[in-house]
Formats: C-alpha cells, structure tokens, sequence
C-alpha cells in the first residue's frame, strides 16, 4: 500500500514560565492513500499537538517541534517553508475542527466562502468555481444547493454547518484531511450523520483521513487503522479489528472497557483511575505505570520496547518482552 504520509520521531515541547512541557515524545507514524486513522486518547495525551505539527498549526513561542520528520508526497513538513505551507493549506492538506462557526464567516455567504479558496489557489472562472461549489454541497448532502450557495452561515442548523465546512476543506481536492474532534460540538445523532458522510465521501473520493478523537464510537464506525496515545507516545496501534478485539496494551484495554462492541453508538472513553503523567516532568519508563495494575519494577526505570505481534500491530508494554516478565517472576519467588 501506498503510504501518503509518514512521521517520524516526532517530539514537541512548550516552553511555559513553568518549565518545558513535552508534549509529544517521539511520535512515528504513517498513513496509507484512502484509509482513515484515528487518534485516540484522552485530552493531552498529545494527539492533537500530533495532527496540528503536520499543518505547521504549533504556535511559536511557545511552541516548538524539536525533532523528527514528518514526510508528505516527497517533502518533509518540518522544514517546509511557511510560505510554501501555505499554498499546501486547504489544497493538499485540509484541516476540520471541532466547531463549525469558528471556520465560517458570518458576514459572507456560504457561496463566497465556499469558492473563496477555489479562486485563490486556482485560476477557474467565476462560473466553474460556483459550479463546483455546487457539486460540493450535493456532495455533503445540502438540498437546493441552489438556494443555499446565497444563503449566511446563521441560516443553517449545527450539523449543516459542519457539512459547510467539510465541503469547503474539500473544495480543493486535497490528498489528506485531518479532522479534529469533528463531531465533539454536535447532537448525537447529527454525530453519526457526520461520521457517515465522512466514510461516503472517502468512498467518492479516495481522500485520506486522520481522525482525532476521544470518542471510540466514532472509532469503531469510520477508522481502518487506530493509534493510541499515552502521555506524549503512541502506546498501540493496529487495524481497528486489533486494536478493538485483540488489545494488548493496559491502557487501551482500560479505555475499551466500556465498549464490548463494535457497533456500540455513544461509548465515549471512560475515566481510568488515577492521572494521567506530568509532561513537565514526563517518566523516564513507562507514562501508565502510576495507573498500570501490571506494573512492574522496570516499567518505572525503562521505557519499553516496541512489540510488533502483527505486521501492522504494535504496541510498546514490558508485558510484551518475555525479559521483564521474567525478572518479575523471580522476583517474586
Ligand atoms: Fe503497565 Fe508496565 Fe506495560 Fe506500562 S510497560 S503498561 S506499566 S505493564
Ligand atoms: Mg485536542
């Protein structure tokens, strides 16, 4: 498969009148053409500092990716130019956040925003740009697109707006769409309306996804692959059916605890005991280890290695390395 994507190594701190906060500690990743991976993890465990790196979006100061790559059709992200980033914005690469307001306009019609980026990275003419924008609402399935290209922002429901915005981040054809949180802000049932225009939309288009999210229903509907996030790292990841029927890493078992099933609608991840590490002062061994009911003598002073128990199926435990299990063992006796 043809990866589309690949970050390597990524670390990236804050630097705050309090201290440096690593928040993302040696992050390595890919993503193949036209699957969707998803994020998980709880709030700054590092998955959207993650997904915003790829974007050059890290505010510096105080912000700062201190290493790694992040490789994109033959070029590396980290060192691209912020000039240059700016033409792949909205053309190859299309960023969705959690509220739809925020990205809209109030002031200009749904139209004008919707061909606003067309025109600016294209040379179309007025009537291709109004065409297409057209097309792209047919496609996010808004009615009488007719109508509606004239209409505000504010003339629309919640979930019609996250529909604007998607279009509006495809409107250019780009090769990866990132969304963050996409449905956090909407009703539930909206979210699932959300969650399967998503999966029709990289069925038409062949886009590739990354889904950032805590919501593990939103997982188990659209995700190919998943990656797990703990304290800065990618703990897990796997084929969504690894990931959800076979997990082996504690956290990711605690956090499908509340999920049996795969067709589970609203399981949203549940509060595991205990904190999750200061990234002030992140561990040297294993982050979960305070909260870990498996935790071992190592697993303080080391940080495991990587297991690969599949091709695509990886996870980074000391439970996974027969060395550690053995010492532990003795120790006990
Ligand atoms: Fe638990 Fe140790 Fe595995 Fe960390 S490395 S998850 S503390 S068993
Ligand atoms: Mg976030």
């Amino acid at each position: 498969m043809e990866k589309i994507l690949e970050i390597e190594d990524l670390h990236v701190h804050f630097t705050t009148y309090g201290g440096t906060v690593q928040a993302v500690r040696g992050v390595s990743l890919y993503l193949n053409k036209g699957e969707t991976l998803a994020i998980v993890g709880e709030s700054g465990s590092g998955k959207s500092v993650t997904s915003n790196s790829i974007m050059q979006l890290i505010p510096s100061p105080p912000g700062k990716i201190v290493k790694g790559s992040i490789q994109f059709k033959g070029r590396d992200l980290v060192q691209t130019s912020k000039k240059e980033m700016r033409a792949i914005r909205g053309v190859d690469i299309s960023m969705i956040f959690q509220d739809p307001m925020t990205a809209l306009n109030p002031t200009l019609t749904v139209g004008d925003q919707l061909t606003e980026g067309l025109k600016q990275h294209t040379s179309i003419s007025a009537d291709s740009a109004k065409q297409k924008a057209m097309d792209m609402l047919r496609l996010v399935g808004i009615a009488e697109p007719d109508n509606r290209f004239k209409q505000y922002p504010h003339q629309f429901s919640g979930g019609m707006r996250q529909r604007i915005v998607i279009a509006m981040a495809l409107i250019c054809e780009p090769d990866l769409l990132i969304a963050d949180e996409p449905t956090t802000a909407l009703d539930v049932t909206i979210q699932a309306q959300i969650m399967e225009l998503f999966s029709e939309i990289q069925e038409k288009t062949g886009v590739s996804i990354i889904l950032v999210t805590h919501d593990l229903g939103v997982v188990a509907r659209v995700a190919d692959r998943v990656a797990v996030m703990y304290g800065g790292k990618i703990v897990e990841t796997g084929d969504k059916d690894a990931i959800f029927y076979n997990p082996q890493h504690p956290y990711t078992i605690g956090l499908l605890h509340s999920v049996p099933r795969l067709d589970m609608q609203e399981a949203v991840l549940q509060p595991i005991d205990g904190t999750p590490p200061d990234l002030f002062a992140p561990p040297q061994g294993c982050p979960f280890t305070a909260r870990c009911a498996h935790a071992m003598q190592v697993c303080a002073n080391v940080y495991p290695p990587a297991t690969n128990l599949s091709a695509s199926h990886q996870v980074e435990c000391w439970l996974q390395d027969a060395r550690a299990t053995r010492a532990a063992s003795l120790m006990k006796r």
